[in-house]
């Protein structure tokens, strides 16, 4: 069927690209989306020449396609391809760049309410070697993170501010523009968890004016698992040595002397998945393709009808905050855990997901929740499957 209000995606054409949507309700694409059969193919097609080639071989083979991965990664998120490192995670990205952050006794580091607990819990270990201090800035009434708090707590003694974009647990889209505007004025770098957030929305880090910014390959990019990259930006890689380095992010050049590459590669190691790396490639070349914007405006449209609906079913309610909203759809439904409910509809071929207070502790305690339920909706799912989808919910009271 035709999305009569979004003509600019086709989404028959989408979705036979993704062929699990013949049978499968997907919406768990802030866990890990499905991949358009362009990522799978590319990603068999190499391991196919590593069986008949030999790894190394056939990793000359595709080099060109190898450094096209930067290219297409960069083109989707206003970068240069030689600020960009290719990871095996978002967490692994984010660790490299804080590692790399050469903080000081009595520095402070500023962050959102609605932070990631991976990135939470590197914060606790830094403060386990070493005093600083960690403010989590508070939200305005929307449930976003206050920028005019922000600019008051900034100073010269913050090193870094670090700040989830889009959280796991929930509806918001944290301001990240007006964010990246306000620390671009204080010495401290700005780092973005874009974790939920490239693949789902339009993302230039010109306009964010992000310093770092890490995502994964598996969530709304819908590349393979077990990718990531980290975004560096010119200033910030002048400046950042990488926690770990081996010979390809380094040049042993004599006994007593190395030197460090240029470009943000200097935080990747020699070996990693080849395979992956040319499947997250064909995953961003595909989001270029379908648009950020037409993508984003879908995905928006299908939540907010998602809402909407579950509003109208007895017993659930609702608990999106921020003044943008987008793909993720959280709610409660009374006398239900969360658990159960995604395992009920896994067995009616209906992904969903929960999310726990370990995963953004600081937001989901001030807010009394314990777990929610987490729809996630993606450009190639349908109306009437969200329909579904709520009745699905709304019956399973
Ligand atoms: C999923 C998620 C991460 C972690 O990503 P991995 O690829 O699993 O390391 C980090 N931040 C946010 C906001 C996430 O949703």
């Amino acid at each position: 069927m035709k999305a009569m209000n979004h003509p600019i995606l086709d989404i028959d054409a989408l979705r036979a690209d993704t062929p699990a949507t013949a049978t499968l309700l997907h919406a768990n694409n802030a866990g890990s989306s499905l991949q358009p059969r362009q990522v799978t193919e590319t990603v068999l097609d190499h391991l196919a020449l590593e069986q008949r080639r030999g790894g190394y071989e056939a990793a000359i083979e595709r080099e060109g396609e190898r450094a096209a991965v930067y290219d297409d990664i960069a083109r989707l998120i206003g970068a240069l391809p030689h600020q960009i490192a290719l990871t095996d995670s978002a967490t692994r990205a984010w660790n490299l760049a804080f590692a790399a952050v050469p903080f000081e006794p009595g520095d402070r580091i500023l962050t959102s309410m609605a932070e990631y607990a991976s990135n939470y819990i590197a914060f606790l270990q830094l403060q386990e070697r070493m005093p600083v201090t960690v403010t989590p800035v508070p939200n305005d009434e929307t449930g976003q993170l206050s920028v005019s708090a922000l600019a008051g707590l900034l100073d010269d003694r913050v090193r870094l501010v670090a700040v989830t974009h889009i959280p796991t647990s929930g509806g918001l889209v944290n301001p990240a523009a007006a964010i990246g505007e306000v620390v671009a004025e204080s010495p401290a770098l700005f780092l973005l968890d874009a974790c939920q957030s490239v693949g789902q929305m339009p993302i230039d880090v010109r306009e964010l004016r992000a310093d770092l910014l890490t995502t994964t390959g598996r969530k709304y990019l819908r590349g393979p698992r077990g990718t990531g990259f980290l975004y560096v930006g010119d200033t910030a890689l002048d400046r950042l040595r990488p926690p770990v380095t081996d010979l390809f992010g380094a040049r042993w050049t004599s006994r007593g002397g190395y030197t460090l590459r240029t470009d943000a590669r200097r935080f990747e190691l020699y070996e990693s998945n080849i395979a992956a790396a040319l499947g997250l490639g064909a995953a961003a070349r595909y989001a270029a393709e379908v648009g950020p914007q037409a993508a984003w405006s879908r995905i928006r449209a299908l939540a907010e009808r998602l809402r909407a609906a579950l509003g109208g079913e007895p017993g659930v309610t609702v608990v999106d905050q921020g003044e943008v909203r987008c793909g993720i759809v959280t709610f409660t439904v009374r006398d239900r855990e969360p658990i159960a409910l995604v395992g009920r509809l896994r067995r009616q071929n209906i992904n969903i997901w929960h999310s726990s207070v370990e995963s953004t502790r600081l937001d989901m305690e001030d807010r009394g929740l314990r777990s929610v339920v987490r729809a996630s909706v993606h450009y190639f799912n349908t109306e009437q499957e969200i329909d579904r989808l709520a009745e699905a919910i709304g019956a399973a009271r």
